[in-house]
Protein backbone atom coordinates (compact mmCIF):
# COMPACT_ATOMS: atom_id res chain seq x y z
CA UNK A 1 0.00 0.00 0.00
CA UNK A 2 1.25 3.39 -0.13
CA UNK A 3 2.97 4.84 2.84
CA UNK A 4 1.05 7.69 3.45
CA UNK A 5 -2.40 5.25 4.01
CA UNK A 6 -1.18 4.43 7.33
CA UNK A 7 -0.96 7.98 8.45
CA UNK A 8 -3.60 9.75 6.49
CA UNK A 9 -6.57 10.76 8.91
CA UNK A 10 -9.45 11.35 6.46
CA UNK A 11 -10.24 8.91 3.30
CA UNK A 12 -10.49 10.10 -0.36
CA UNK A 13 -14.07 9.96 -0.32
CA UNK A 14 -15.28 12.80 -3.10
CA UNK A 15 -18.68 12.26 -1.76
CA UNK A 16 -17.99 14.02 1.27
CA UNK A 17 -18.92 17.24 1.57
CA UNK A 18 -16.42 20.08 1.01
CA UNK A 19 -16.65 23.29 2.96
CA UNK A 20 -14.98 25.07 -0.20
CA UNK A 21 -17.56 24.62 -2.96
CA UNK A 22 -17.15 27.98 -3.42
CA UNK A 23 -13.76 27.42 -4.60
CA UNK A 24 -14.36 28.38 -8.47
CA UNK A 25 -13.55 32.00 -8.63
CA UNK A 26 -15.46 34.30 -10.50
CA UNK A 27 -13.65 35.76 -13.21
CA UNK A 28 -12.16 39.01 -12.49
CA UNK A 29 -11.01 40.35 -15.75
CA UNK A 30 -12.35 43.95 -14.52
CA UNK A 31 -10.88 44.28 -11.27
CA UNK A 32 -8.20 44.03 -9.11
CA UNK A 33 -6.92 40.83 -8.18
CA UNK A 34 -6.13 40.36 -4.21
CA UNK A 35 -3.20 38.02 -4.61
CA UNK A 36 -1.27 35.80 -7.38
CA UNK A 37 -3.63 32.72 -6.45
CA UNK A 38 -6.68 34.23 -7.77
CA UNK A 39 -4.79 33.70 -11.45
CA UNK A 40 -5.40 30.17 -10.90
CA UNK A 41 -8.20 28.48 -13.03
CA UNK A 42 -10.84 30.25 -15.53
CA UNK A 43 -8.45 29.19 -18.13
CA UNK A 44 -9.31 29.94 -21.93
CA UNK A 45 -10.86 27.11 -23.87
CA UNK A 46 -8.89 27.74 -27.56
CA UNK A 47 -10.14 25.92 -31.06
CA UNK A 48 -7.51 24.05 -32.41
CA UNK A 49 -7.32 24.97 -36.16
CA UNK A 50 -4.72 23.13 -37.87
CA UNK A 51 -2.99 20.09 -35.41
CA UNK A 52 -5.24 17.80 -35.82
CA UNK A 53 -7.28 18.75 -39.30
CA UNK A 54 -6.25 16.51 -41.58
CA UNK A 55 -7.10 13.51 -39.13
CA UNK A 56 -10.35 14.34 -37.53
CA UNK A 57 -13.60 15.53 -38.59
CA UNK A 58 -14.86 17.09 -35.11
CA UNK A 59 -14.16 20.39 -33.59
CA UNK A 60 -10.62 20.05 -31.01
CA UNK A 61 -10.68 22.49 -28.21
CA UNK A 62 -8.02 23.02 -26.02
CA UNK A 63 -8.14 23.48 -21.97
CA UNK A 64 -4.93 25.64 -21.69
CA UNK A 65 -4.20 25.22 -18.07
CA UNK A 66 -0.36 27.01 -19.13
CA UNK A 67 -2.21 30.01 -18.43
CA UNK A 68 -2.53 29.44 -14.98
CA UNK A 69 -0.30 31.64 -12.19
CA UNK A 70 2.24 28.75 -12.13
CA UNK A 71 2.27 27.33 -15.12
CA UNK A 72 -0.04 24.02 -14.94
CA UNK A 73 -3.14 22.52 -13.76
CA UNK A 74 -1.43 21.62 -10.68
CA UNK A 75 -1.59 24.90 -9.25
CA UNK A 76 -5.44 24.26 -8.95
CA UNK A 77 -4.84 21.22 -6.66
CA UNK A 78 -1.75 22.91 -5.22
CA UNK A 79 -3.95 25.94 -4.11
CA UNK A 80 -7.03 23.64 -3.06
CA UNK A 81 -5.15 20.98 -0.87
CA UNK A 82 -3.48 23.70 1.57
CA UNK A 83 -6.56 25.90 1.47
CA UNK A 84 -8.67 22.93 2.35
CA UNK A 85 -5.99 21.65 5.50
CA UNK A 86 -5.84 25.14 6.69
CA UNK A 87 -9.81 25.30 6.97
CA UNK A 88 -10.05 22.44 8.85
CA UNK A 89 -6.97 23.10 11.16
CA UNK A 90 -4.89 20.04 9.47
CA UNK A 91 -2.03 23.08 9.17
CA UNK A 92 -1.35 26.30 10.30
CA UNK A 93 1.07 29.02 8.57
CA UNK A 94 4.55 28.52 9.74
CA UNK A 95 4.29 24.91 9.14
CA UNK A 96 6.22 22.83 6.87
CA UNK A 97 4.63 21.43 3.50
CA UNK A 98 6.55 18.17 2.56
CA UNK A 99 5.32 16.66 -1.26
CA UNK A 100 7.02 14.14 -3.22
CA UNK A 101 5.67 15.35 -6.84
CA UNK A 102 6.86 15.22 -10.65
CA UNK A 103 7.10 19.21 -10.27
CA UNK A 104 4.08 21.32 -10.88
CA UNK A 105 1.96 20.43 -7.84
CA UNK A 106 5.01 21.14 -6.38
CA UNK A 107 5.07 24.97 -8.20
CA UNK A 108 1.67 24.88 -7.31
CA UNK A 109 1.92 24.50 -3.54
CA UNK A 110 5.28 26.32 -3.33
CA UNK A 111 3.34 29.61 -4.61
CA UNK A 112 0.48 29.29 -2.16
CA UNK A 113 3.07 28.44 0.65
CA UNK A 114 5.10 31.94 -0.16
CA UNK A 115 1.45 33.80 -0.42
CA UNK A 116 0.29 31.91 2.43
CA UNK A 117 3.59 32.00 4.90
CA UNK A 118 4.43 28.24 4.92
CA UNK A 119 7.29 26.52 4.67
CA UNK A 120 7.85 24.18 1.98
CA UNK A 121 9.90 21.22 0.61
CA UNK A 122 9.69 19.16 -2.48
CA UNK A 123 11.05 15.81 -3.16
CA UNK A 124 11.24 15.07 -7.37
CA UNK A 125 12.74 12.12 -9.23
CA UNK A 126 16.02 13.41 -10.77
CA UNK A 127 14.00 12.98 -14.35
CA UNK A 128 12.30 16.48 -13.80
CA UNK A 129 13.82 19.35 -15.60
CA UNK A 130 15.73 21.61 -14.29
CA UNK A 131 13.26 24.65 -14.89
CA UNK A 132 11.18 22.89 -12.46
CA UNK A 133 13.96 23.07 -9.68
CA UNK A 134 14.90 26.43 -10.55
CA UNK A 135 11.42 27.81 -10.66
CA UNK A 136 10.34 25.79 -7.50
CA UNK A 137 13.81 27.55 -5.32
CA UNK A 138 12.59 31.05 -6.37
CA UNK A 139 9.27 30.25 -4.88
CA UNK A 140 11.18 29.55 -2.17
CA UNK A 141 11.05 26.30 -1.86
CA UNK A 142 14.09 23.72 -1.16
CA UNK A 143 13.99 21.12 -3.49
CA UNK A 144 15.29 17.38 -2.78
CA UNK A 145 15.94 15.00 -5.86
CA UNK A 146 15.21 11.11 -5.38
CA UNK A 147 16.78 8.37 -8.36
CA UNK A 148 14.21 7.93 -11.24
CA UNK A 149 14.64 4.36 -10.77
CA UNK A 150 13.44 4.10 -7.00
CA UNK A 151 10.40 1.73 -7.25
CA UNK A 152 7.38 4.48 -5.41
CA UNK A 153 7.36 1.68 -2.35
CA UNK A 154 10.87 1.78 -1.69
CA UNK A 155 12.50 4.59 0.89
CA UNK A 156 14.56 6.07 -2.03
CA UNK A 157 11.57 7.04 -4.24
CA UNK A 158 10.39 10.33 -3.82
CA UNK A 159 7.04 9.24 -1.83
CA UNK A 160 9.91 7.11 0.46
CA UNK A 161 11.78 10.28 1.08
CA UNK A 162 8.39 12.40 1.44
CA UNK A 163 6.80 10.39 4.61
CA UNK A 164 10.43 10.24 5.70
CA UNK A 165 11.16 13.75 6.45
CA UNK A 166 7.61 14.51 7.55
CA UNK A 167 8.32 12.19 10.16
CA UNK A 168 11.27 13.44 11.04
CA UNK A 169 10.65 17.38 11.08
CA UNK A 170 8.74 18.88 13.40
CA UNK A 171 5.24 20.63 12.05
CA UNK A 172 5.66 18.66 8.84
CA UNK A 173 2.79 17.66 6.78
CA UNK A 174 2.54 15.62 3.14
CA UNK A 175 -0.59 16.72 1.45
CA UNK A 176 -0.37 14.06 -0.26
CA UNK A 177 -2.07 14.64 -3.63
CA UNK A 178 -2.08 10.74 -4.45
CA UNK A 179 -4.86 10.02 -1.45
CA UNK A 180 -5.92 14.13 -0.91
CA UNK A 181 -9.50 14.22 -2.11
CA UNK A 182 -8.83 17.98 -2.63
CA UNK A 183 -7.03 16.98 -6.12
CA UNK A 184 -10.29 15.52 -7.41
CA UNK A 185 -12.17 18.30 -5.78
CA UNK A 186 -10.01 20.88 -7.39
CA UNK A 187 -10.70 19.91 -10.53
CA UNK A 188 -14.87 18.37 -9.70
CA UNK A 189 -15.26 22.10 -8.73
CA UNK A 190 -12.86 23.78 -11.32
CA UNK A 191 -11.93 22.98 -14.96
CA UNK A 192 -14.65 20.24 -15.11
CA UNK A 193 -17.39 22.91 -14.30
CA UNK A 194 -15.58 25.59 -16.52
CA UNK A 195 -15.46 23.01 -19.55
CA UNK A 196 -19.05 22.66 -19.37
CA UNK A 197 -19.81 25.99 -19.34
CA UNK A 198 -17.43 27.37 -22.03
CA UNK A 199 -18.76 25.02 -23.99
CA UNK A 200 -22.51 25.15 -23.50
CA UNK A 201 -22.73 21.31 -22.82
CA UNK A 202 -21.68 20.32 -26.39
CA UNK A 203 -18.81 18.30 -25.58
CA UNK A 204 -18.89 14.32 -26.61
CA UNK A 205 -15.48 13.54 -25.29
CA UNK A 206 -12.15 14.87 -23.32
CA UNK A 207 -8.92 13.50 -23.17
CA UNK A 208 -6.48 13.78 -20.15
CA UNK A 209 -3.03 12.97 -19.58
CA UNK A 210 -2.82 10.90 -16.48
CA UNK A 211 -0.65 11.60 -13.71
CA UNK A 212 -2.03 11.04 -9.96
CA UNK A 213 -5.42 10.96 -11.78
CA UNK A 214 -6.80 13.80 -10.12
CA UNK A 215 -7.83 15.94 -13.36
CA UNK A 216 -8.99 13.22 -15.33
CA UNK A 217 -11.12 11.70 -12.28
CA UNK A 218 -12.71 15.53 -10.96
CA UNK A 219 -13.31 16.19 -14.26
CA UNK A 220 -14.70 13.34 -15.43
CA UNK A 221 -17.14 12.84 -12.40
CA UNK A 222 -18.56 16.70 -12.85
CA UNK A 223 -19.07 15.85 -16.74
CA UNK A 224 -20.79 12.78 -16.44
CA UNK A 225 -23.24 14.04 -13.75
CA UNK A 226 -24.30 16.79 -16.13
CA UNK A 227 -24.10 13.88 -19.68
CA UNK A 228 -23.58 10.41 -19.06
CA UNK A 229 -22.90 10.26 -22.65
CA UNK A 230 -19.33 12.12 -22.43
CA UNK A 231 -16.82 9.63 -23.51
CA UNK A 232 -13.73 10.04 -21.41
CA UNK A 233 -10.37 9.25 -22.70
CA UNK A 234 -7.18 8.76 -20.70
CA UNK A 235 -3.45 9.45 -22.45
CA UNK A 236 -1.04 6.84 -20.55
CA UNK A 237 2.83 6.52 -21.49
CA UNK A 238 3.98 2.99 -22.77
CA UNK A 239 6.14 2.09 -19.48
CA UNK A 240 3.62 2.85 -17.61
CA UNK A 241 1.05 0.78 -15.42
CA UNK A 242 -2.07 3.07 -15.22
CA UNK A 243 -3.66 2.18 -18.52
CA UNK A 244 -3.70 -1.54 -16.60
CA UNK A 245 -0.88 -3.95 -16.58
CA UNK A 246 2.58 -3.79 -18.12
CA UNK A 247 6.21 -3.59 -18.09
CA UNK A 248 7.03 -0.68 -16.43
CA UNK A 249 9.85 1.39 -18.45
CA UNK A 250 11.68 4.71 -18.51
CA UNK A 251 10.13 7.30 -20.78
CA UNK A 252 10.77 11.13 -21.44
CA UNK A 253 7.47 13.06 -20.99
CA UNK A 254 6.96 14.27 -17.51
CA UNK A 255 3.72 14.43 -15.02
CA UNK A 256 2.07 11.78 -16.70
CA UNK A 257 2.27 7.84 -16.25
CA UNK A 258 2.94 6.02 -12.94
CA UNK A 259 4.53 2.34 -11.30
CA UNK A 260 1.46 1.83 -9.09
CA UNK A 261 -2.35 2.42 -9.27
CA UNK A 262 -3.02 5.38 -7.60
CA UNK A 263 -5.91 5.83 -4.75
CA UNK A 264 -7.22 9.10 -6.59
CA UNK A 265 -7.79 7.99 -9.58
CA UNK A 266 -11.18 6.27 -10.45
CA UNK A 267 -11.16 3.71 -13.32
CA UNK A 268 -14.68 3.11 -13.49
CA UNK A 269 -14.55 6.70 -15.22
CA UNK A 270 -13.02 6.28 -17.74
CA UNK A 271 -14.00 5.07 -20.94
CA UNK A 272 -10.94 4.59 -23.41
CA UNK A 273 -7.32 4.33 -22.63
CA UNK A 274 -4.41 5.15 -25.37
CA UNK A 275 -1.30 4.26 -24.53
CA UNK A 276 1.45 6.83 -26.07
CA UNK A 277 4.91 7.57 -26.88
CA UNK A 278 7.58 10.15 -26.64
CA UNK A 279 8.03 10.39 -30.14
CA UNK A 280 4.26 10.71 -31.06
CA UNK A 281 4.36 13.40 -28.02
CA UNK A 282 7.02 15.37 -28.23
CA UNK A 283 5.72 16.06 -32.07
CA UNK A 284 2.58 17.06 -31.22
CA UNK A 285 3.40 19.32 -28.25
CA UNK A 286 6.15 20.78 -31.06
CA UNK A 287 3.25 21.38 -33.56
CA UNK A 288 0.95 23.01 -31.01
CA UNK A 289 3.45 25.33 -30.20
CA UNK A 290 4.64 25.65 -34.09
CA UNK A 291 1.30 25.58 -35.71
CA UNK A 292 -1.25 26.82 -33.19
CA UNK A 293 0.54 29.32 -30.96
CA UNK A 294 0.09 27.33 -27.76
CA UNK A 295 3.15 27.61 -25.42
CA UNK A 296 2.28 24.14 -23.93
CA UNK A 297 4.40 21.39 -22.34
CA UNK A 298 5.17 17.76 -23.45
CA UNK A 299 2.33 16.01 -22.11
CA UNK A 300 0.29 18.63 -24.17
CA UNK A 301 1.76 16.44 -27.15
CA UNK A 302 -0.04 12.87 -25.56
CA UNK A 303 -3.40 14.27 -25.56
CA UNK A 304 -3.54 14.77 -28.82
CA UNK A 305 -1.83 11.58 -29.97
CA UNK A 306 -4.70 10.17 -28.03
CA UNK A 307 -7.36 12.32 -29.33
CA UNK A 308 -5.68 11.67 -32.95
CA UNK A 309 -6.17 8.02 -31.77
CA UNK A 310 -9.44 7.78 -29.75
CA UNK A 311 -11.89 10.75 -32.16
CA UNK A 312 -11.73 9.09 -35.19
CA UNK A 313 -15.30 8.35 -35.11
CA UNK A 314 -16.68 11.58 -34.18
CA UNK A 315 -18.63 13.19 -36.86
CA UNK A 316 -18.10 16.97 -38.19
CA UNK A 317 -20.78 18.63 -35.69
CA UNK A 318 -19.19 16.69 -33.17
CA UNK A 319 -16.90 18.73 -30.06
CA UNK A 320 -13.64 17.20 -28.00
CA UNK A 321 -11.81 18.71 -25.24
CA UNK A 322 -8.32 18.11 -24.63
CA UNK A 323 -6.55 19.20 -21.83
CA UNK A 324 -3.01 21.13 -21.80
CA UNK A 325 -1.68 20.56 -18.72
CA UNK A 326 1.67 22.82 -18.61
CA UNK A 327 3.75 25.32 -20.27
CA UNK A 328 6.67 25.37 -22.42
CA UNK A 329 8.95 27.52 -19.24
CA UNK A 330 9.29 23.72 -17.83
CA UNK A 331 10.63 22.40 -20.58
CA UNK A 332 13.14 24.92 -22.70
CA UNK A 333 16.30 23.00 -22.03
CA UNK A 334 14.30 19.65 -22.70
CA UNK A 335 12.27 18.88 -25.93
CA UNK A 336 11.85 22.58 -26.99
CA UNK A 337 15.63 22.00 -27.57
CA UNK A 338 16.83 20.79 -31.05
CA UNK A 339 19.52 19.26 -29.32
CA UNK A 340 17.97 17.86 -26.65
CA UNK A 341 15.50 16.08 -28.99
CA UNK A 342 18.52 14.71 -31.72
CA UNK A 343 20.64 14.20 -28.27
CA UNK A 344 18.19 12.11 -26.99
CA UNK A 345 17.11 10.54 -30.58
CA UNK A 346 13.76 11.82 -30.84
CA UNK A 347 13.93 14.27 -33.18
CA UNK A 348 10.71 13.64 -35.57
CA UNK A 349 11.19 13.14 -39.60
CA UNK A 350 13.12 16.49 -41.12
CA UNK A 351 11.14 16.47 -43.58
CA UNK A 352 8.04 17.11 -41.95
CA UNK A 353 9.13 19.33 -39.38
CA UNK A 354 9.92 21.53 -42.19
CA UNK A 355 6.49 21.27 -43.79
CA UNK A 356 5.20 22.41 -40.15
CA UNK A 357 6.97 25.39 -40.75
CA UNK A 358 4.74 26.26 -44.05
CA UNK A 359 2.06 27.94 -43.04
CA UNK A 360 -0.70 25.17 -43.58
N1 LIG B 1 0.91 16.52 -17.29
C1 LIG B 1 1.79 17.15 -16.50
C2 LIG B 1 2.90 17.93 -17.13
C3 LIG B 1 1.68 17.06 -15.11
O1 LIG B 1 2.57 17.69 -14.31
C4 LIG B 1 0.62 16.30 -14.55
C5 LIG B 1 0.50 16.17 -13.05
N2 LIG B 1 1.41 15.23 -12.52
C6 LIG B 1 -0.28 15.64 -15.41
C7 LIG B 1 -0.10 15.78 -16.78
C8 LIG B 1 -1.38 14.76 -14.91
O2 LIG B 1 -2.29 15.35 -14.00
P1 LIG B 1 -2.94 14.50 -12.84
O3 LIG B 1 -1.91 14.33 -11.77
O4 LIG B 1 -4.11 15.31 -12.36
O5 LIG B 1 -3.38 13.19 -13.40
Amino acid sequence: THPGISKCTWKPNTDEPSPHRHFRAPIKTDTVMDDALEAIGNTPLIRLNRVTRDELKCQVLAKCEFFNAGGSLKDRIGFRMVEDALAAGRIKPGDTIIEPTSGNTGIGLAMTCAVRGLNCIIVMPEKMSMEKENVLRALGADVIRSPNDAAWDSPESHIGIAFRLADELPNAHVLDQYLNPSNVLAHYDGTGAEIWDQTGGKVDMLVVATGTGGAITGTARRLKELNPDIQIVGADPEGSILAGPGPVTPYEVEGSGYDFMIPVLQHDLVDTWVKTNDRETFKFARRLIAEEGLLCGGSSGSVIQAVVEAGKDLREDQTAVVILPDSIRNYLSKFVSDTWMDDTGLHTDPVRDAATKVWR
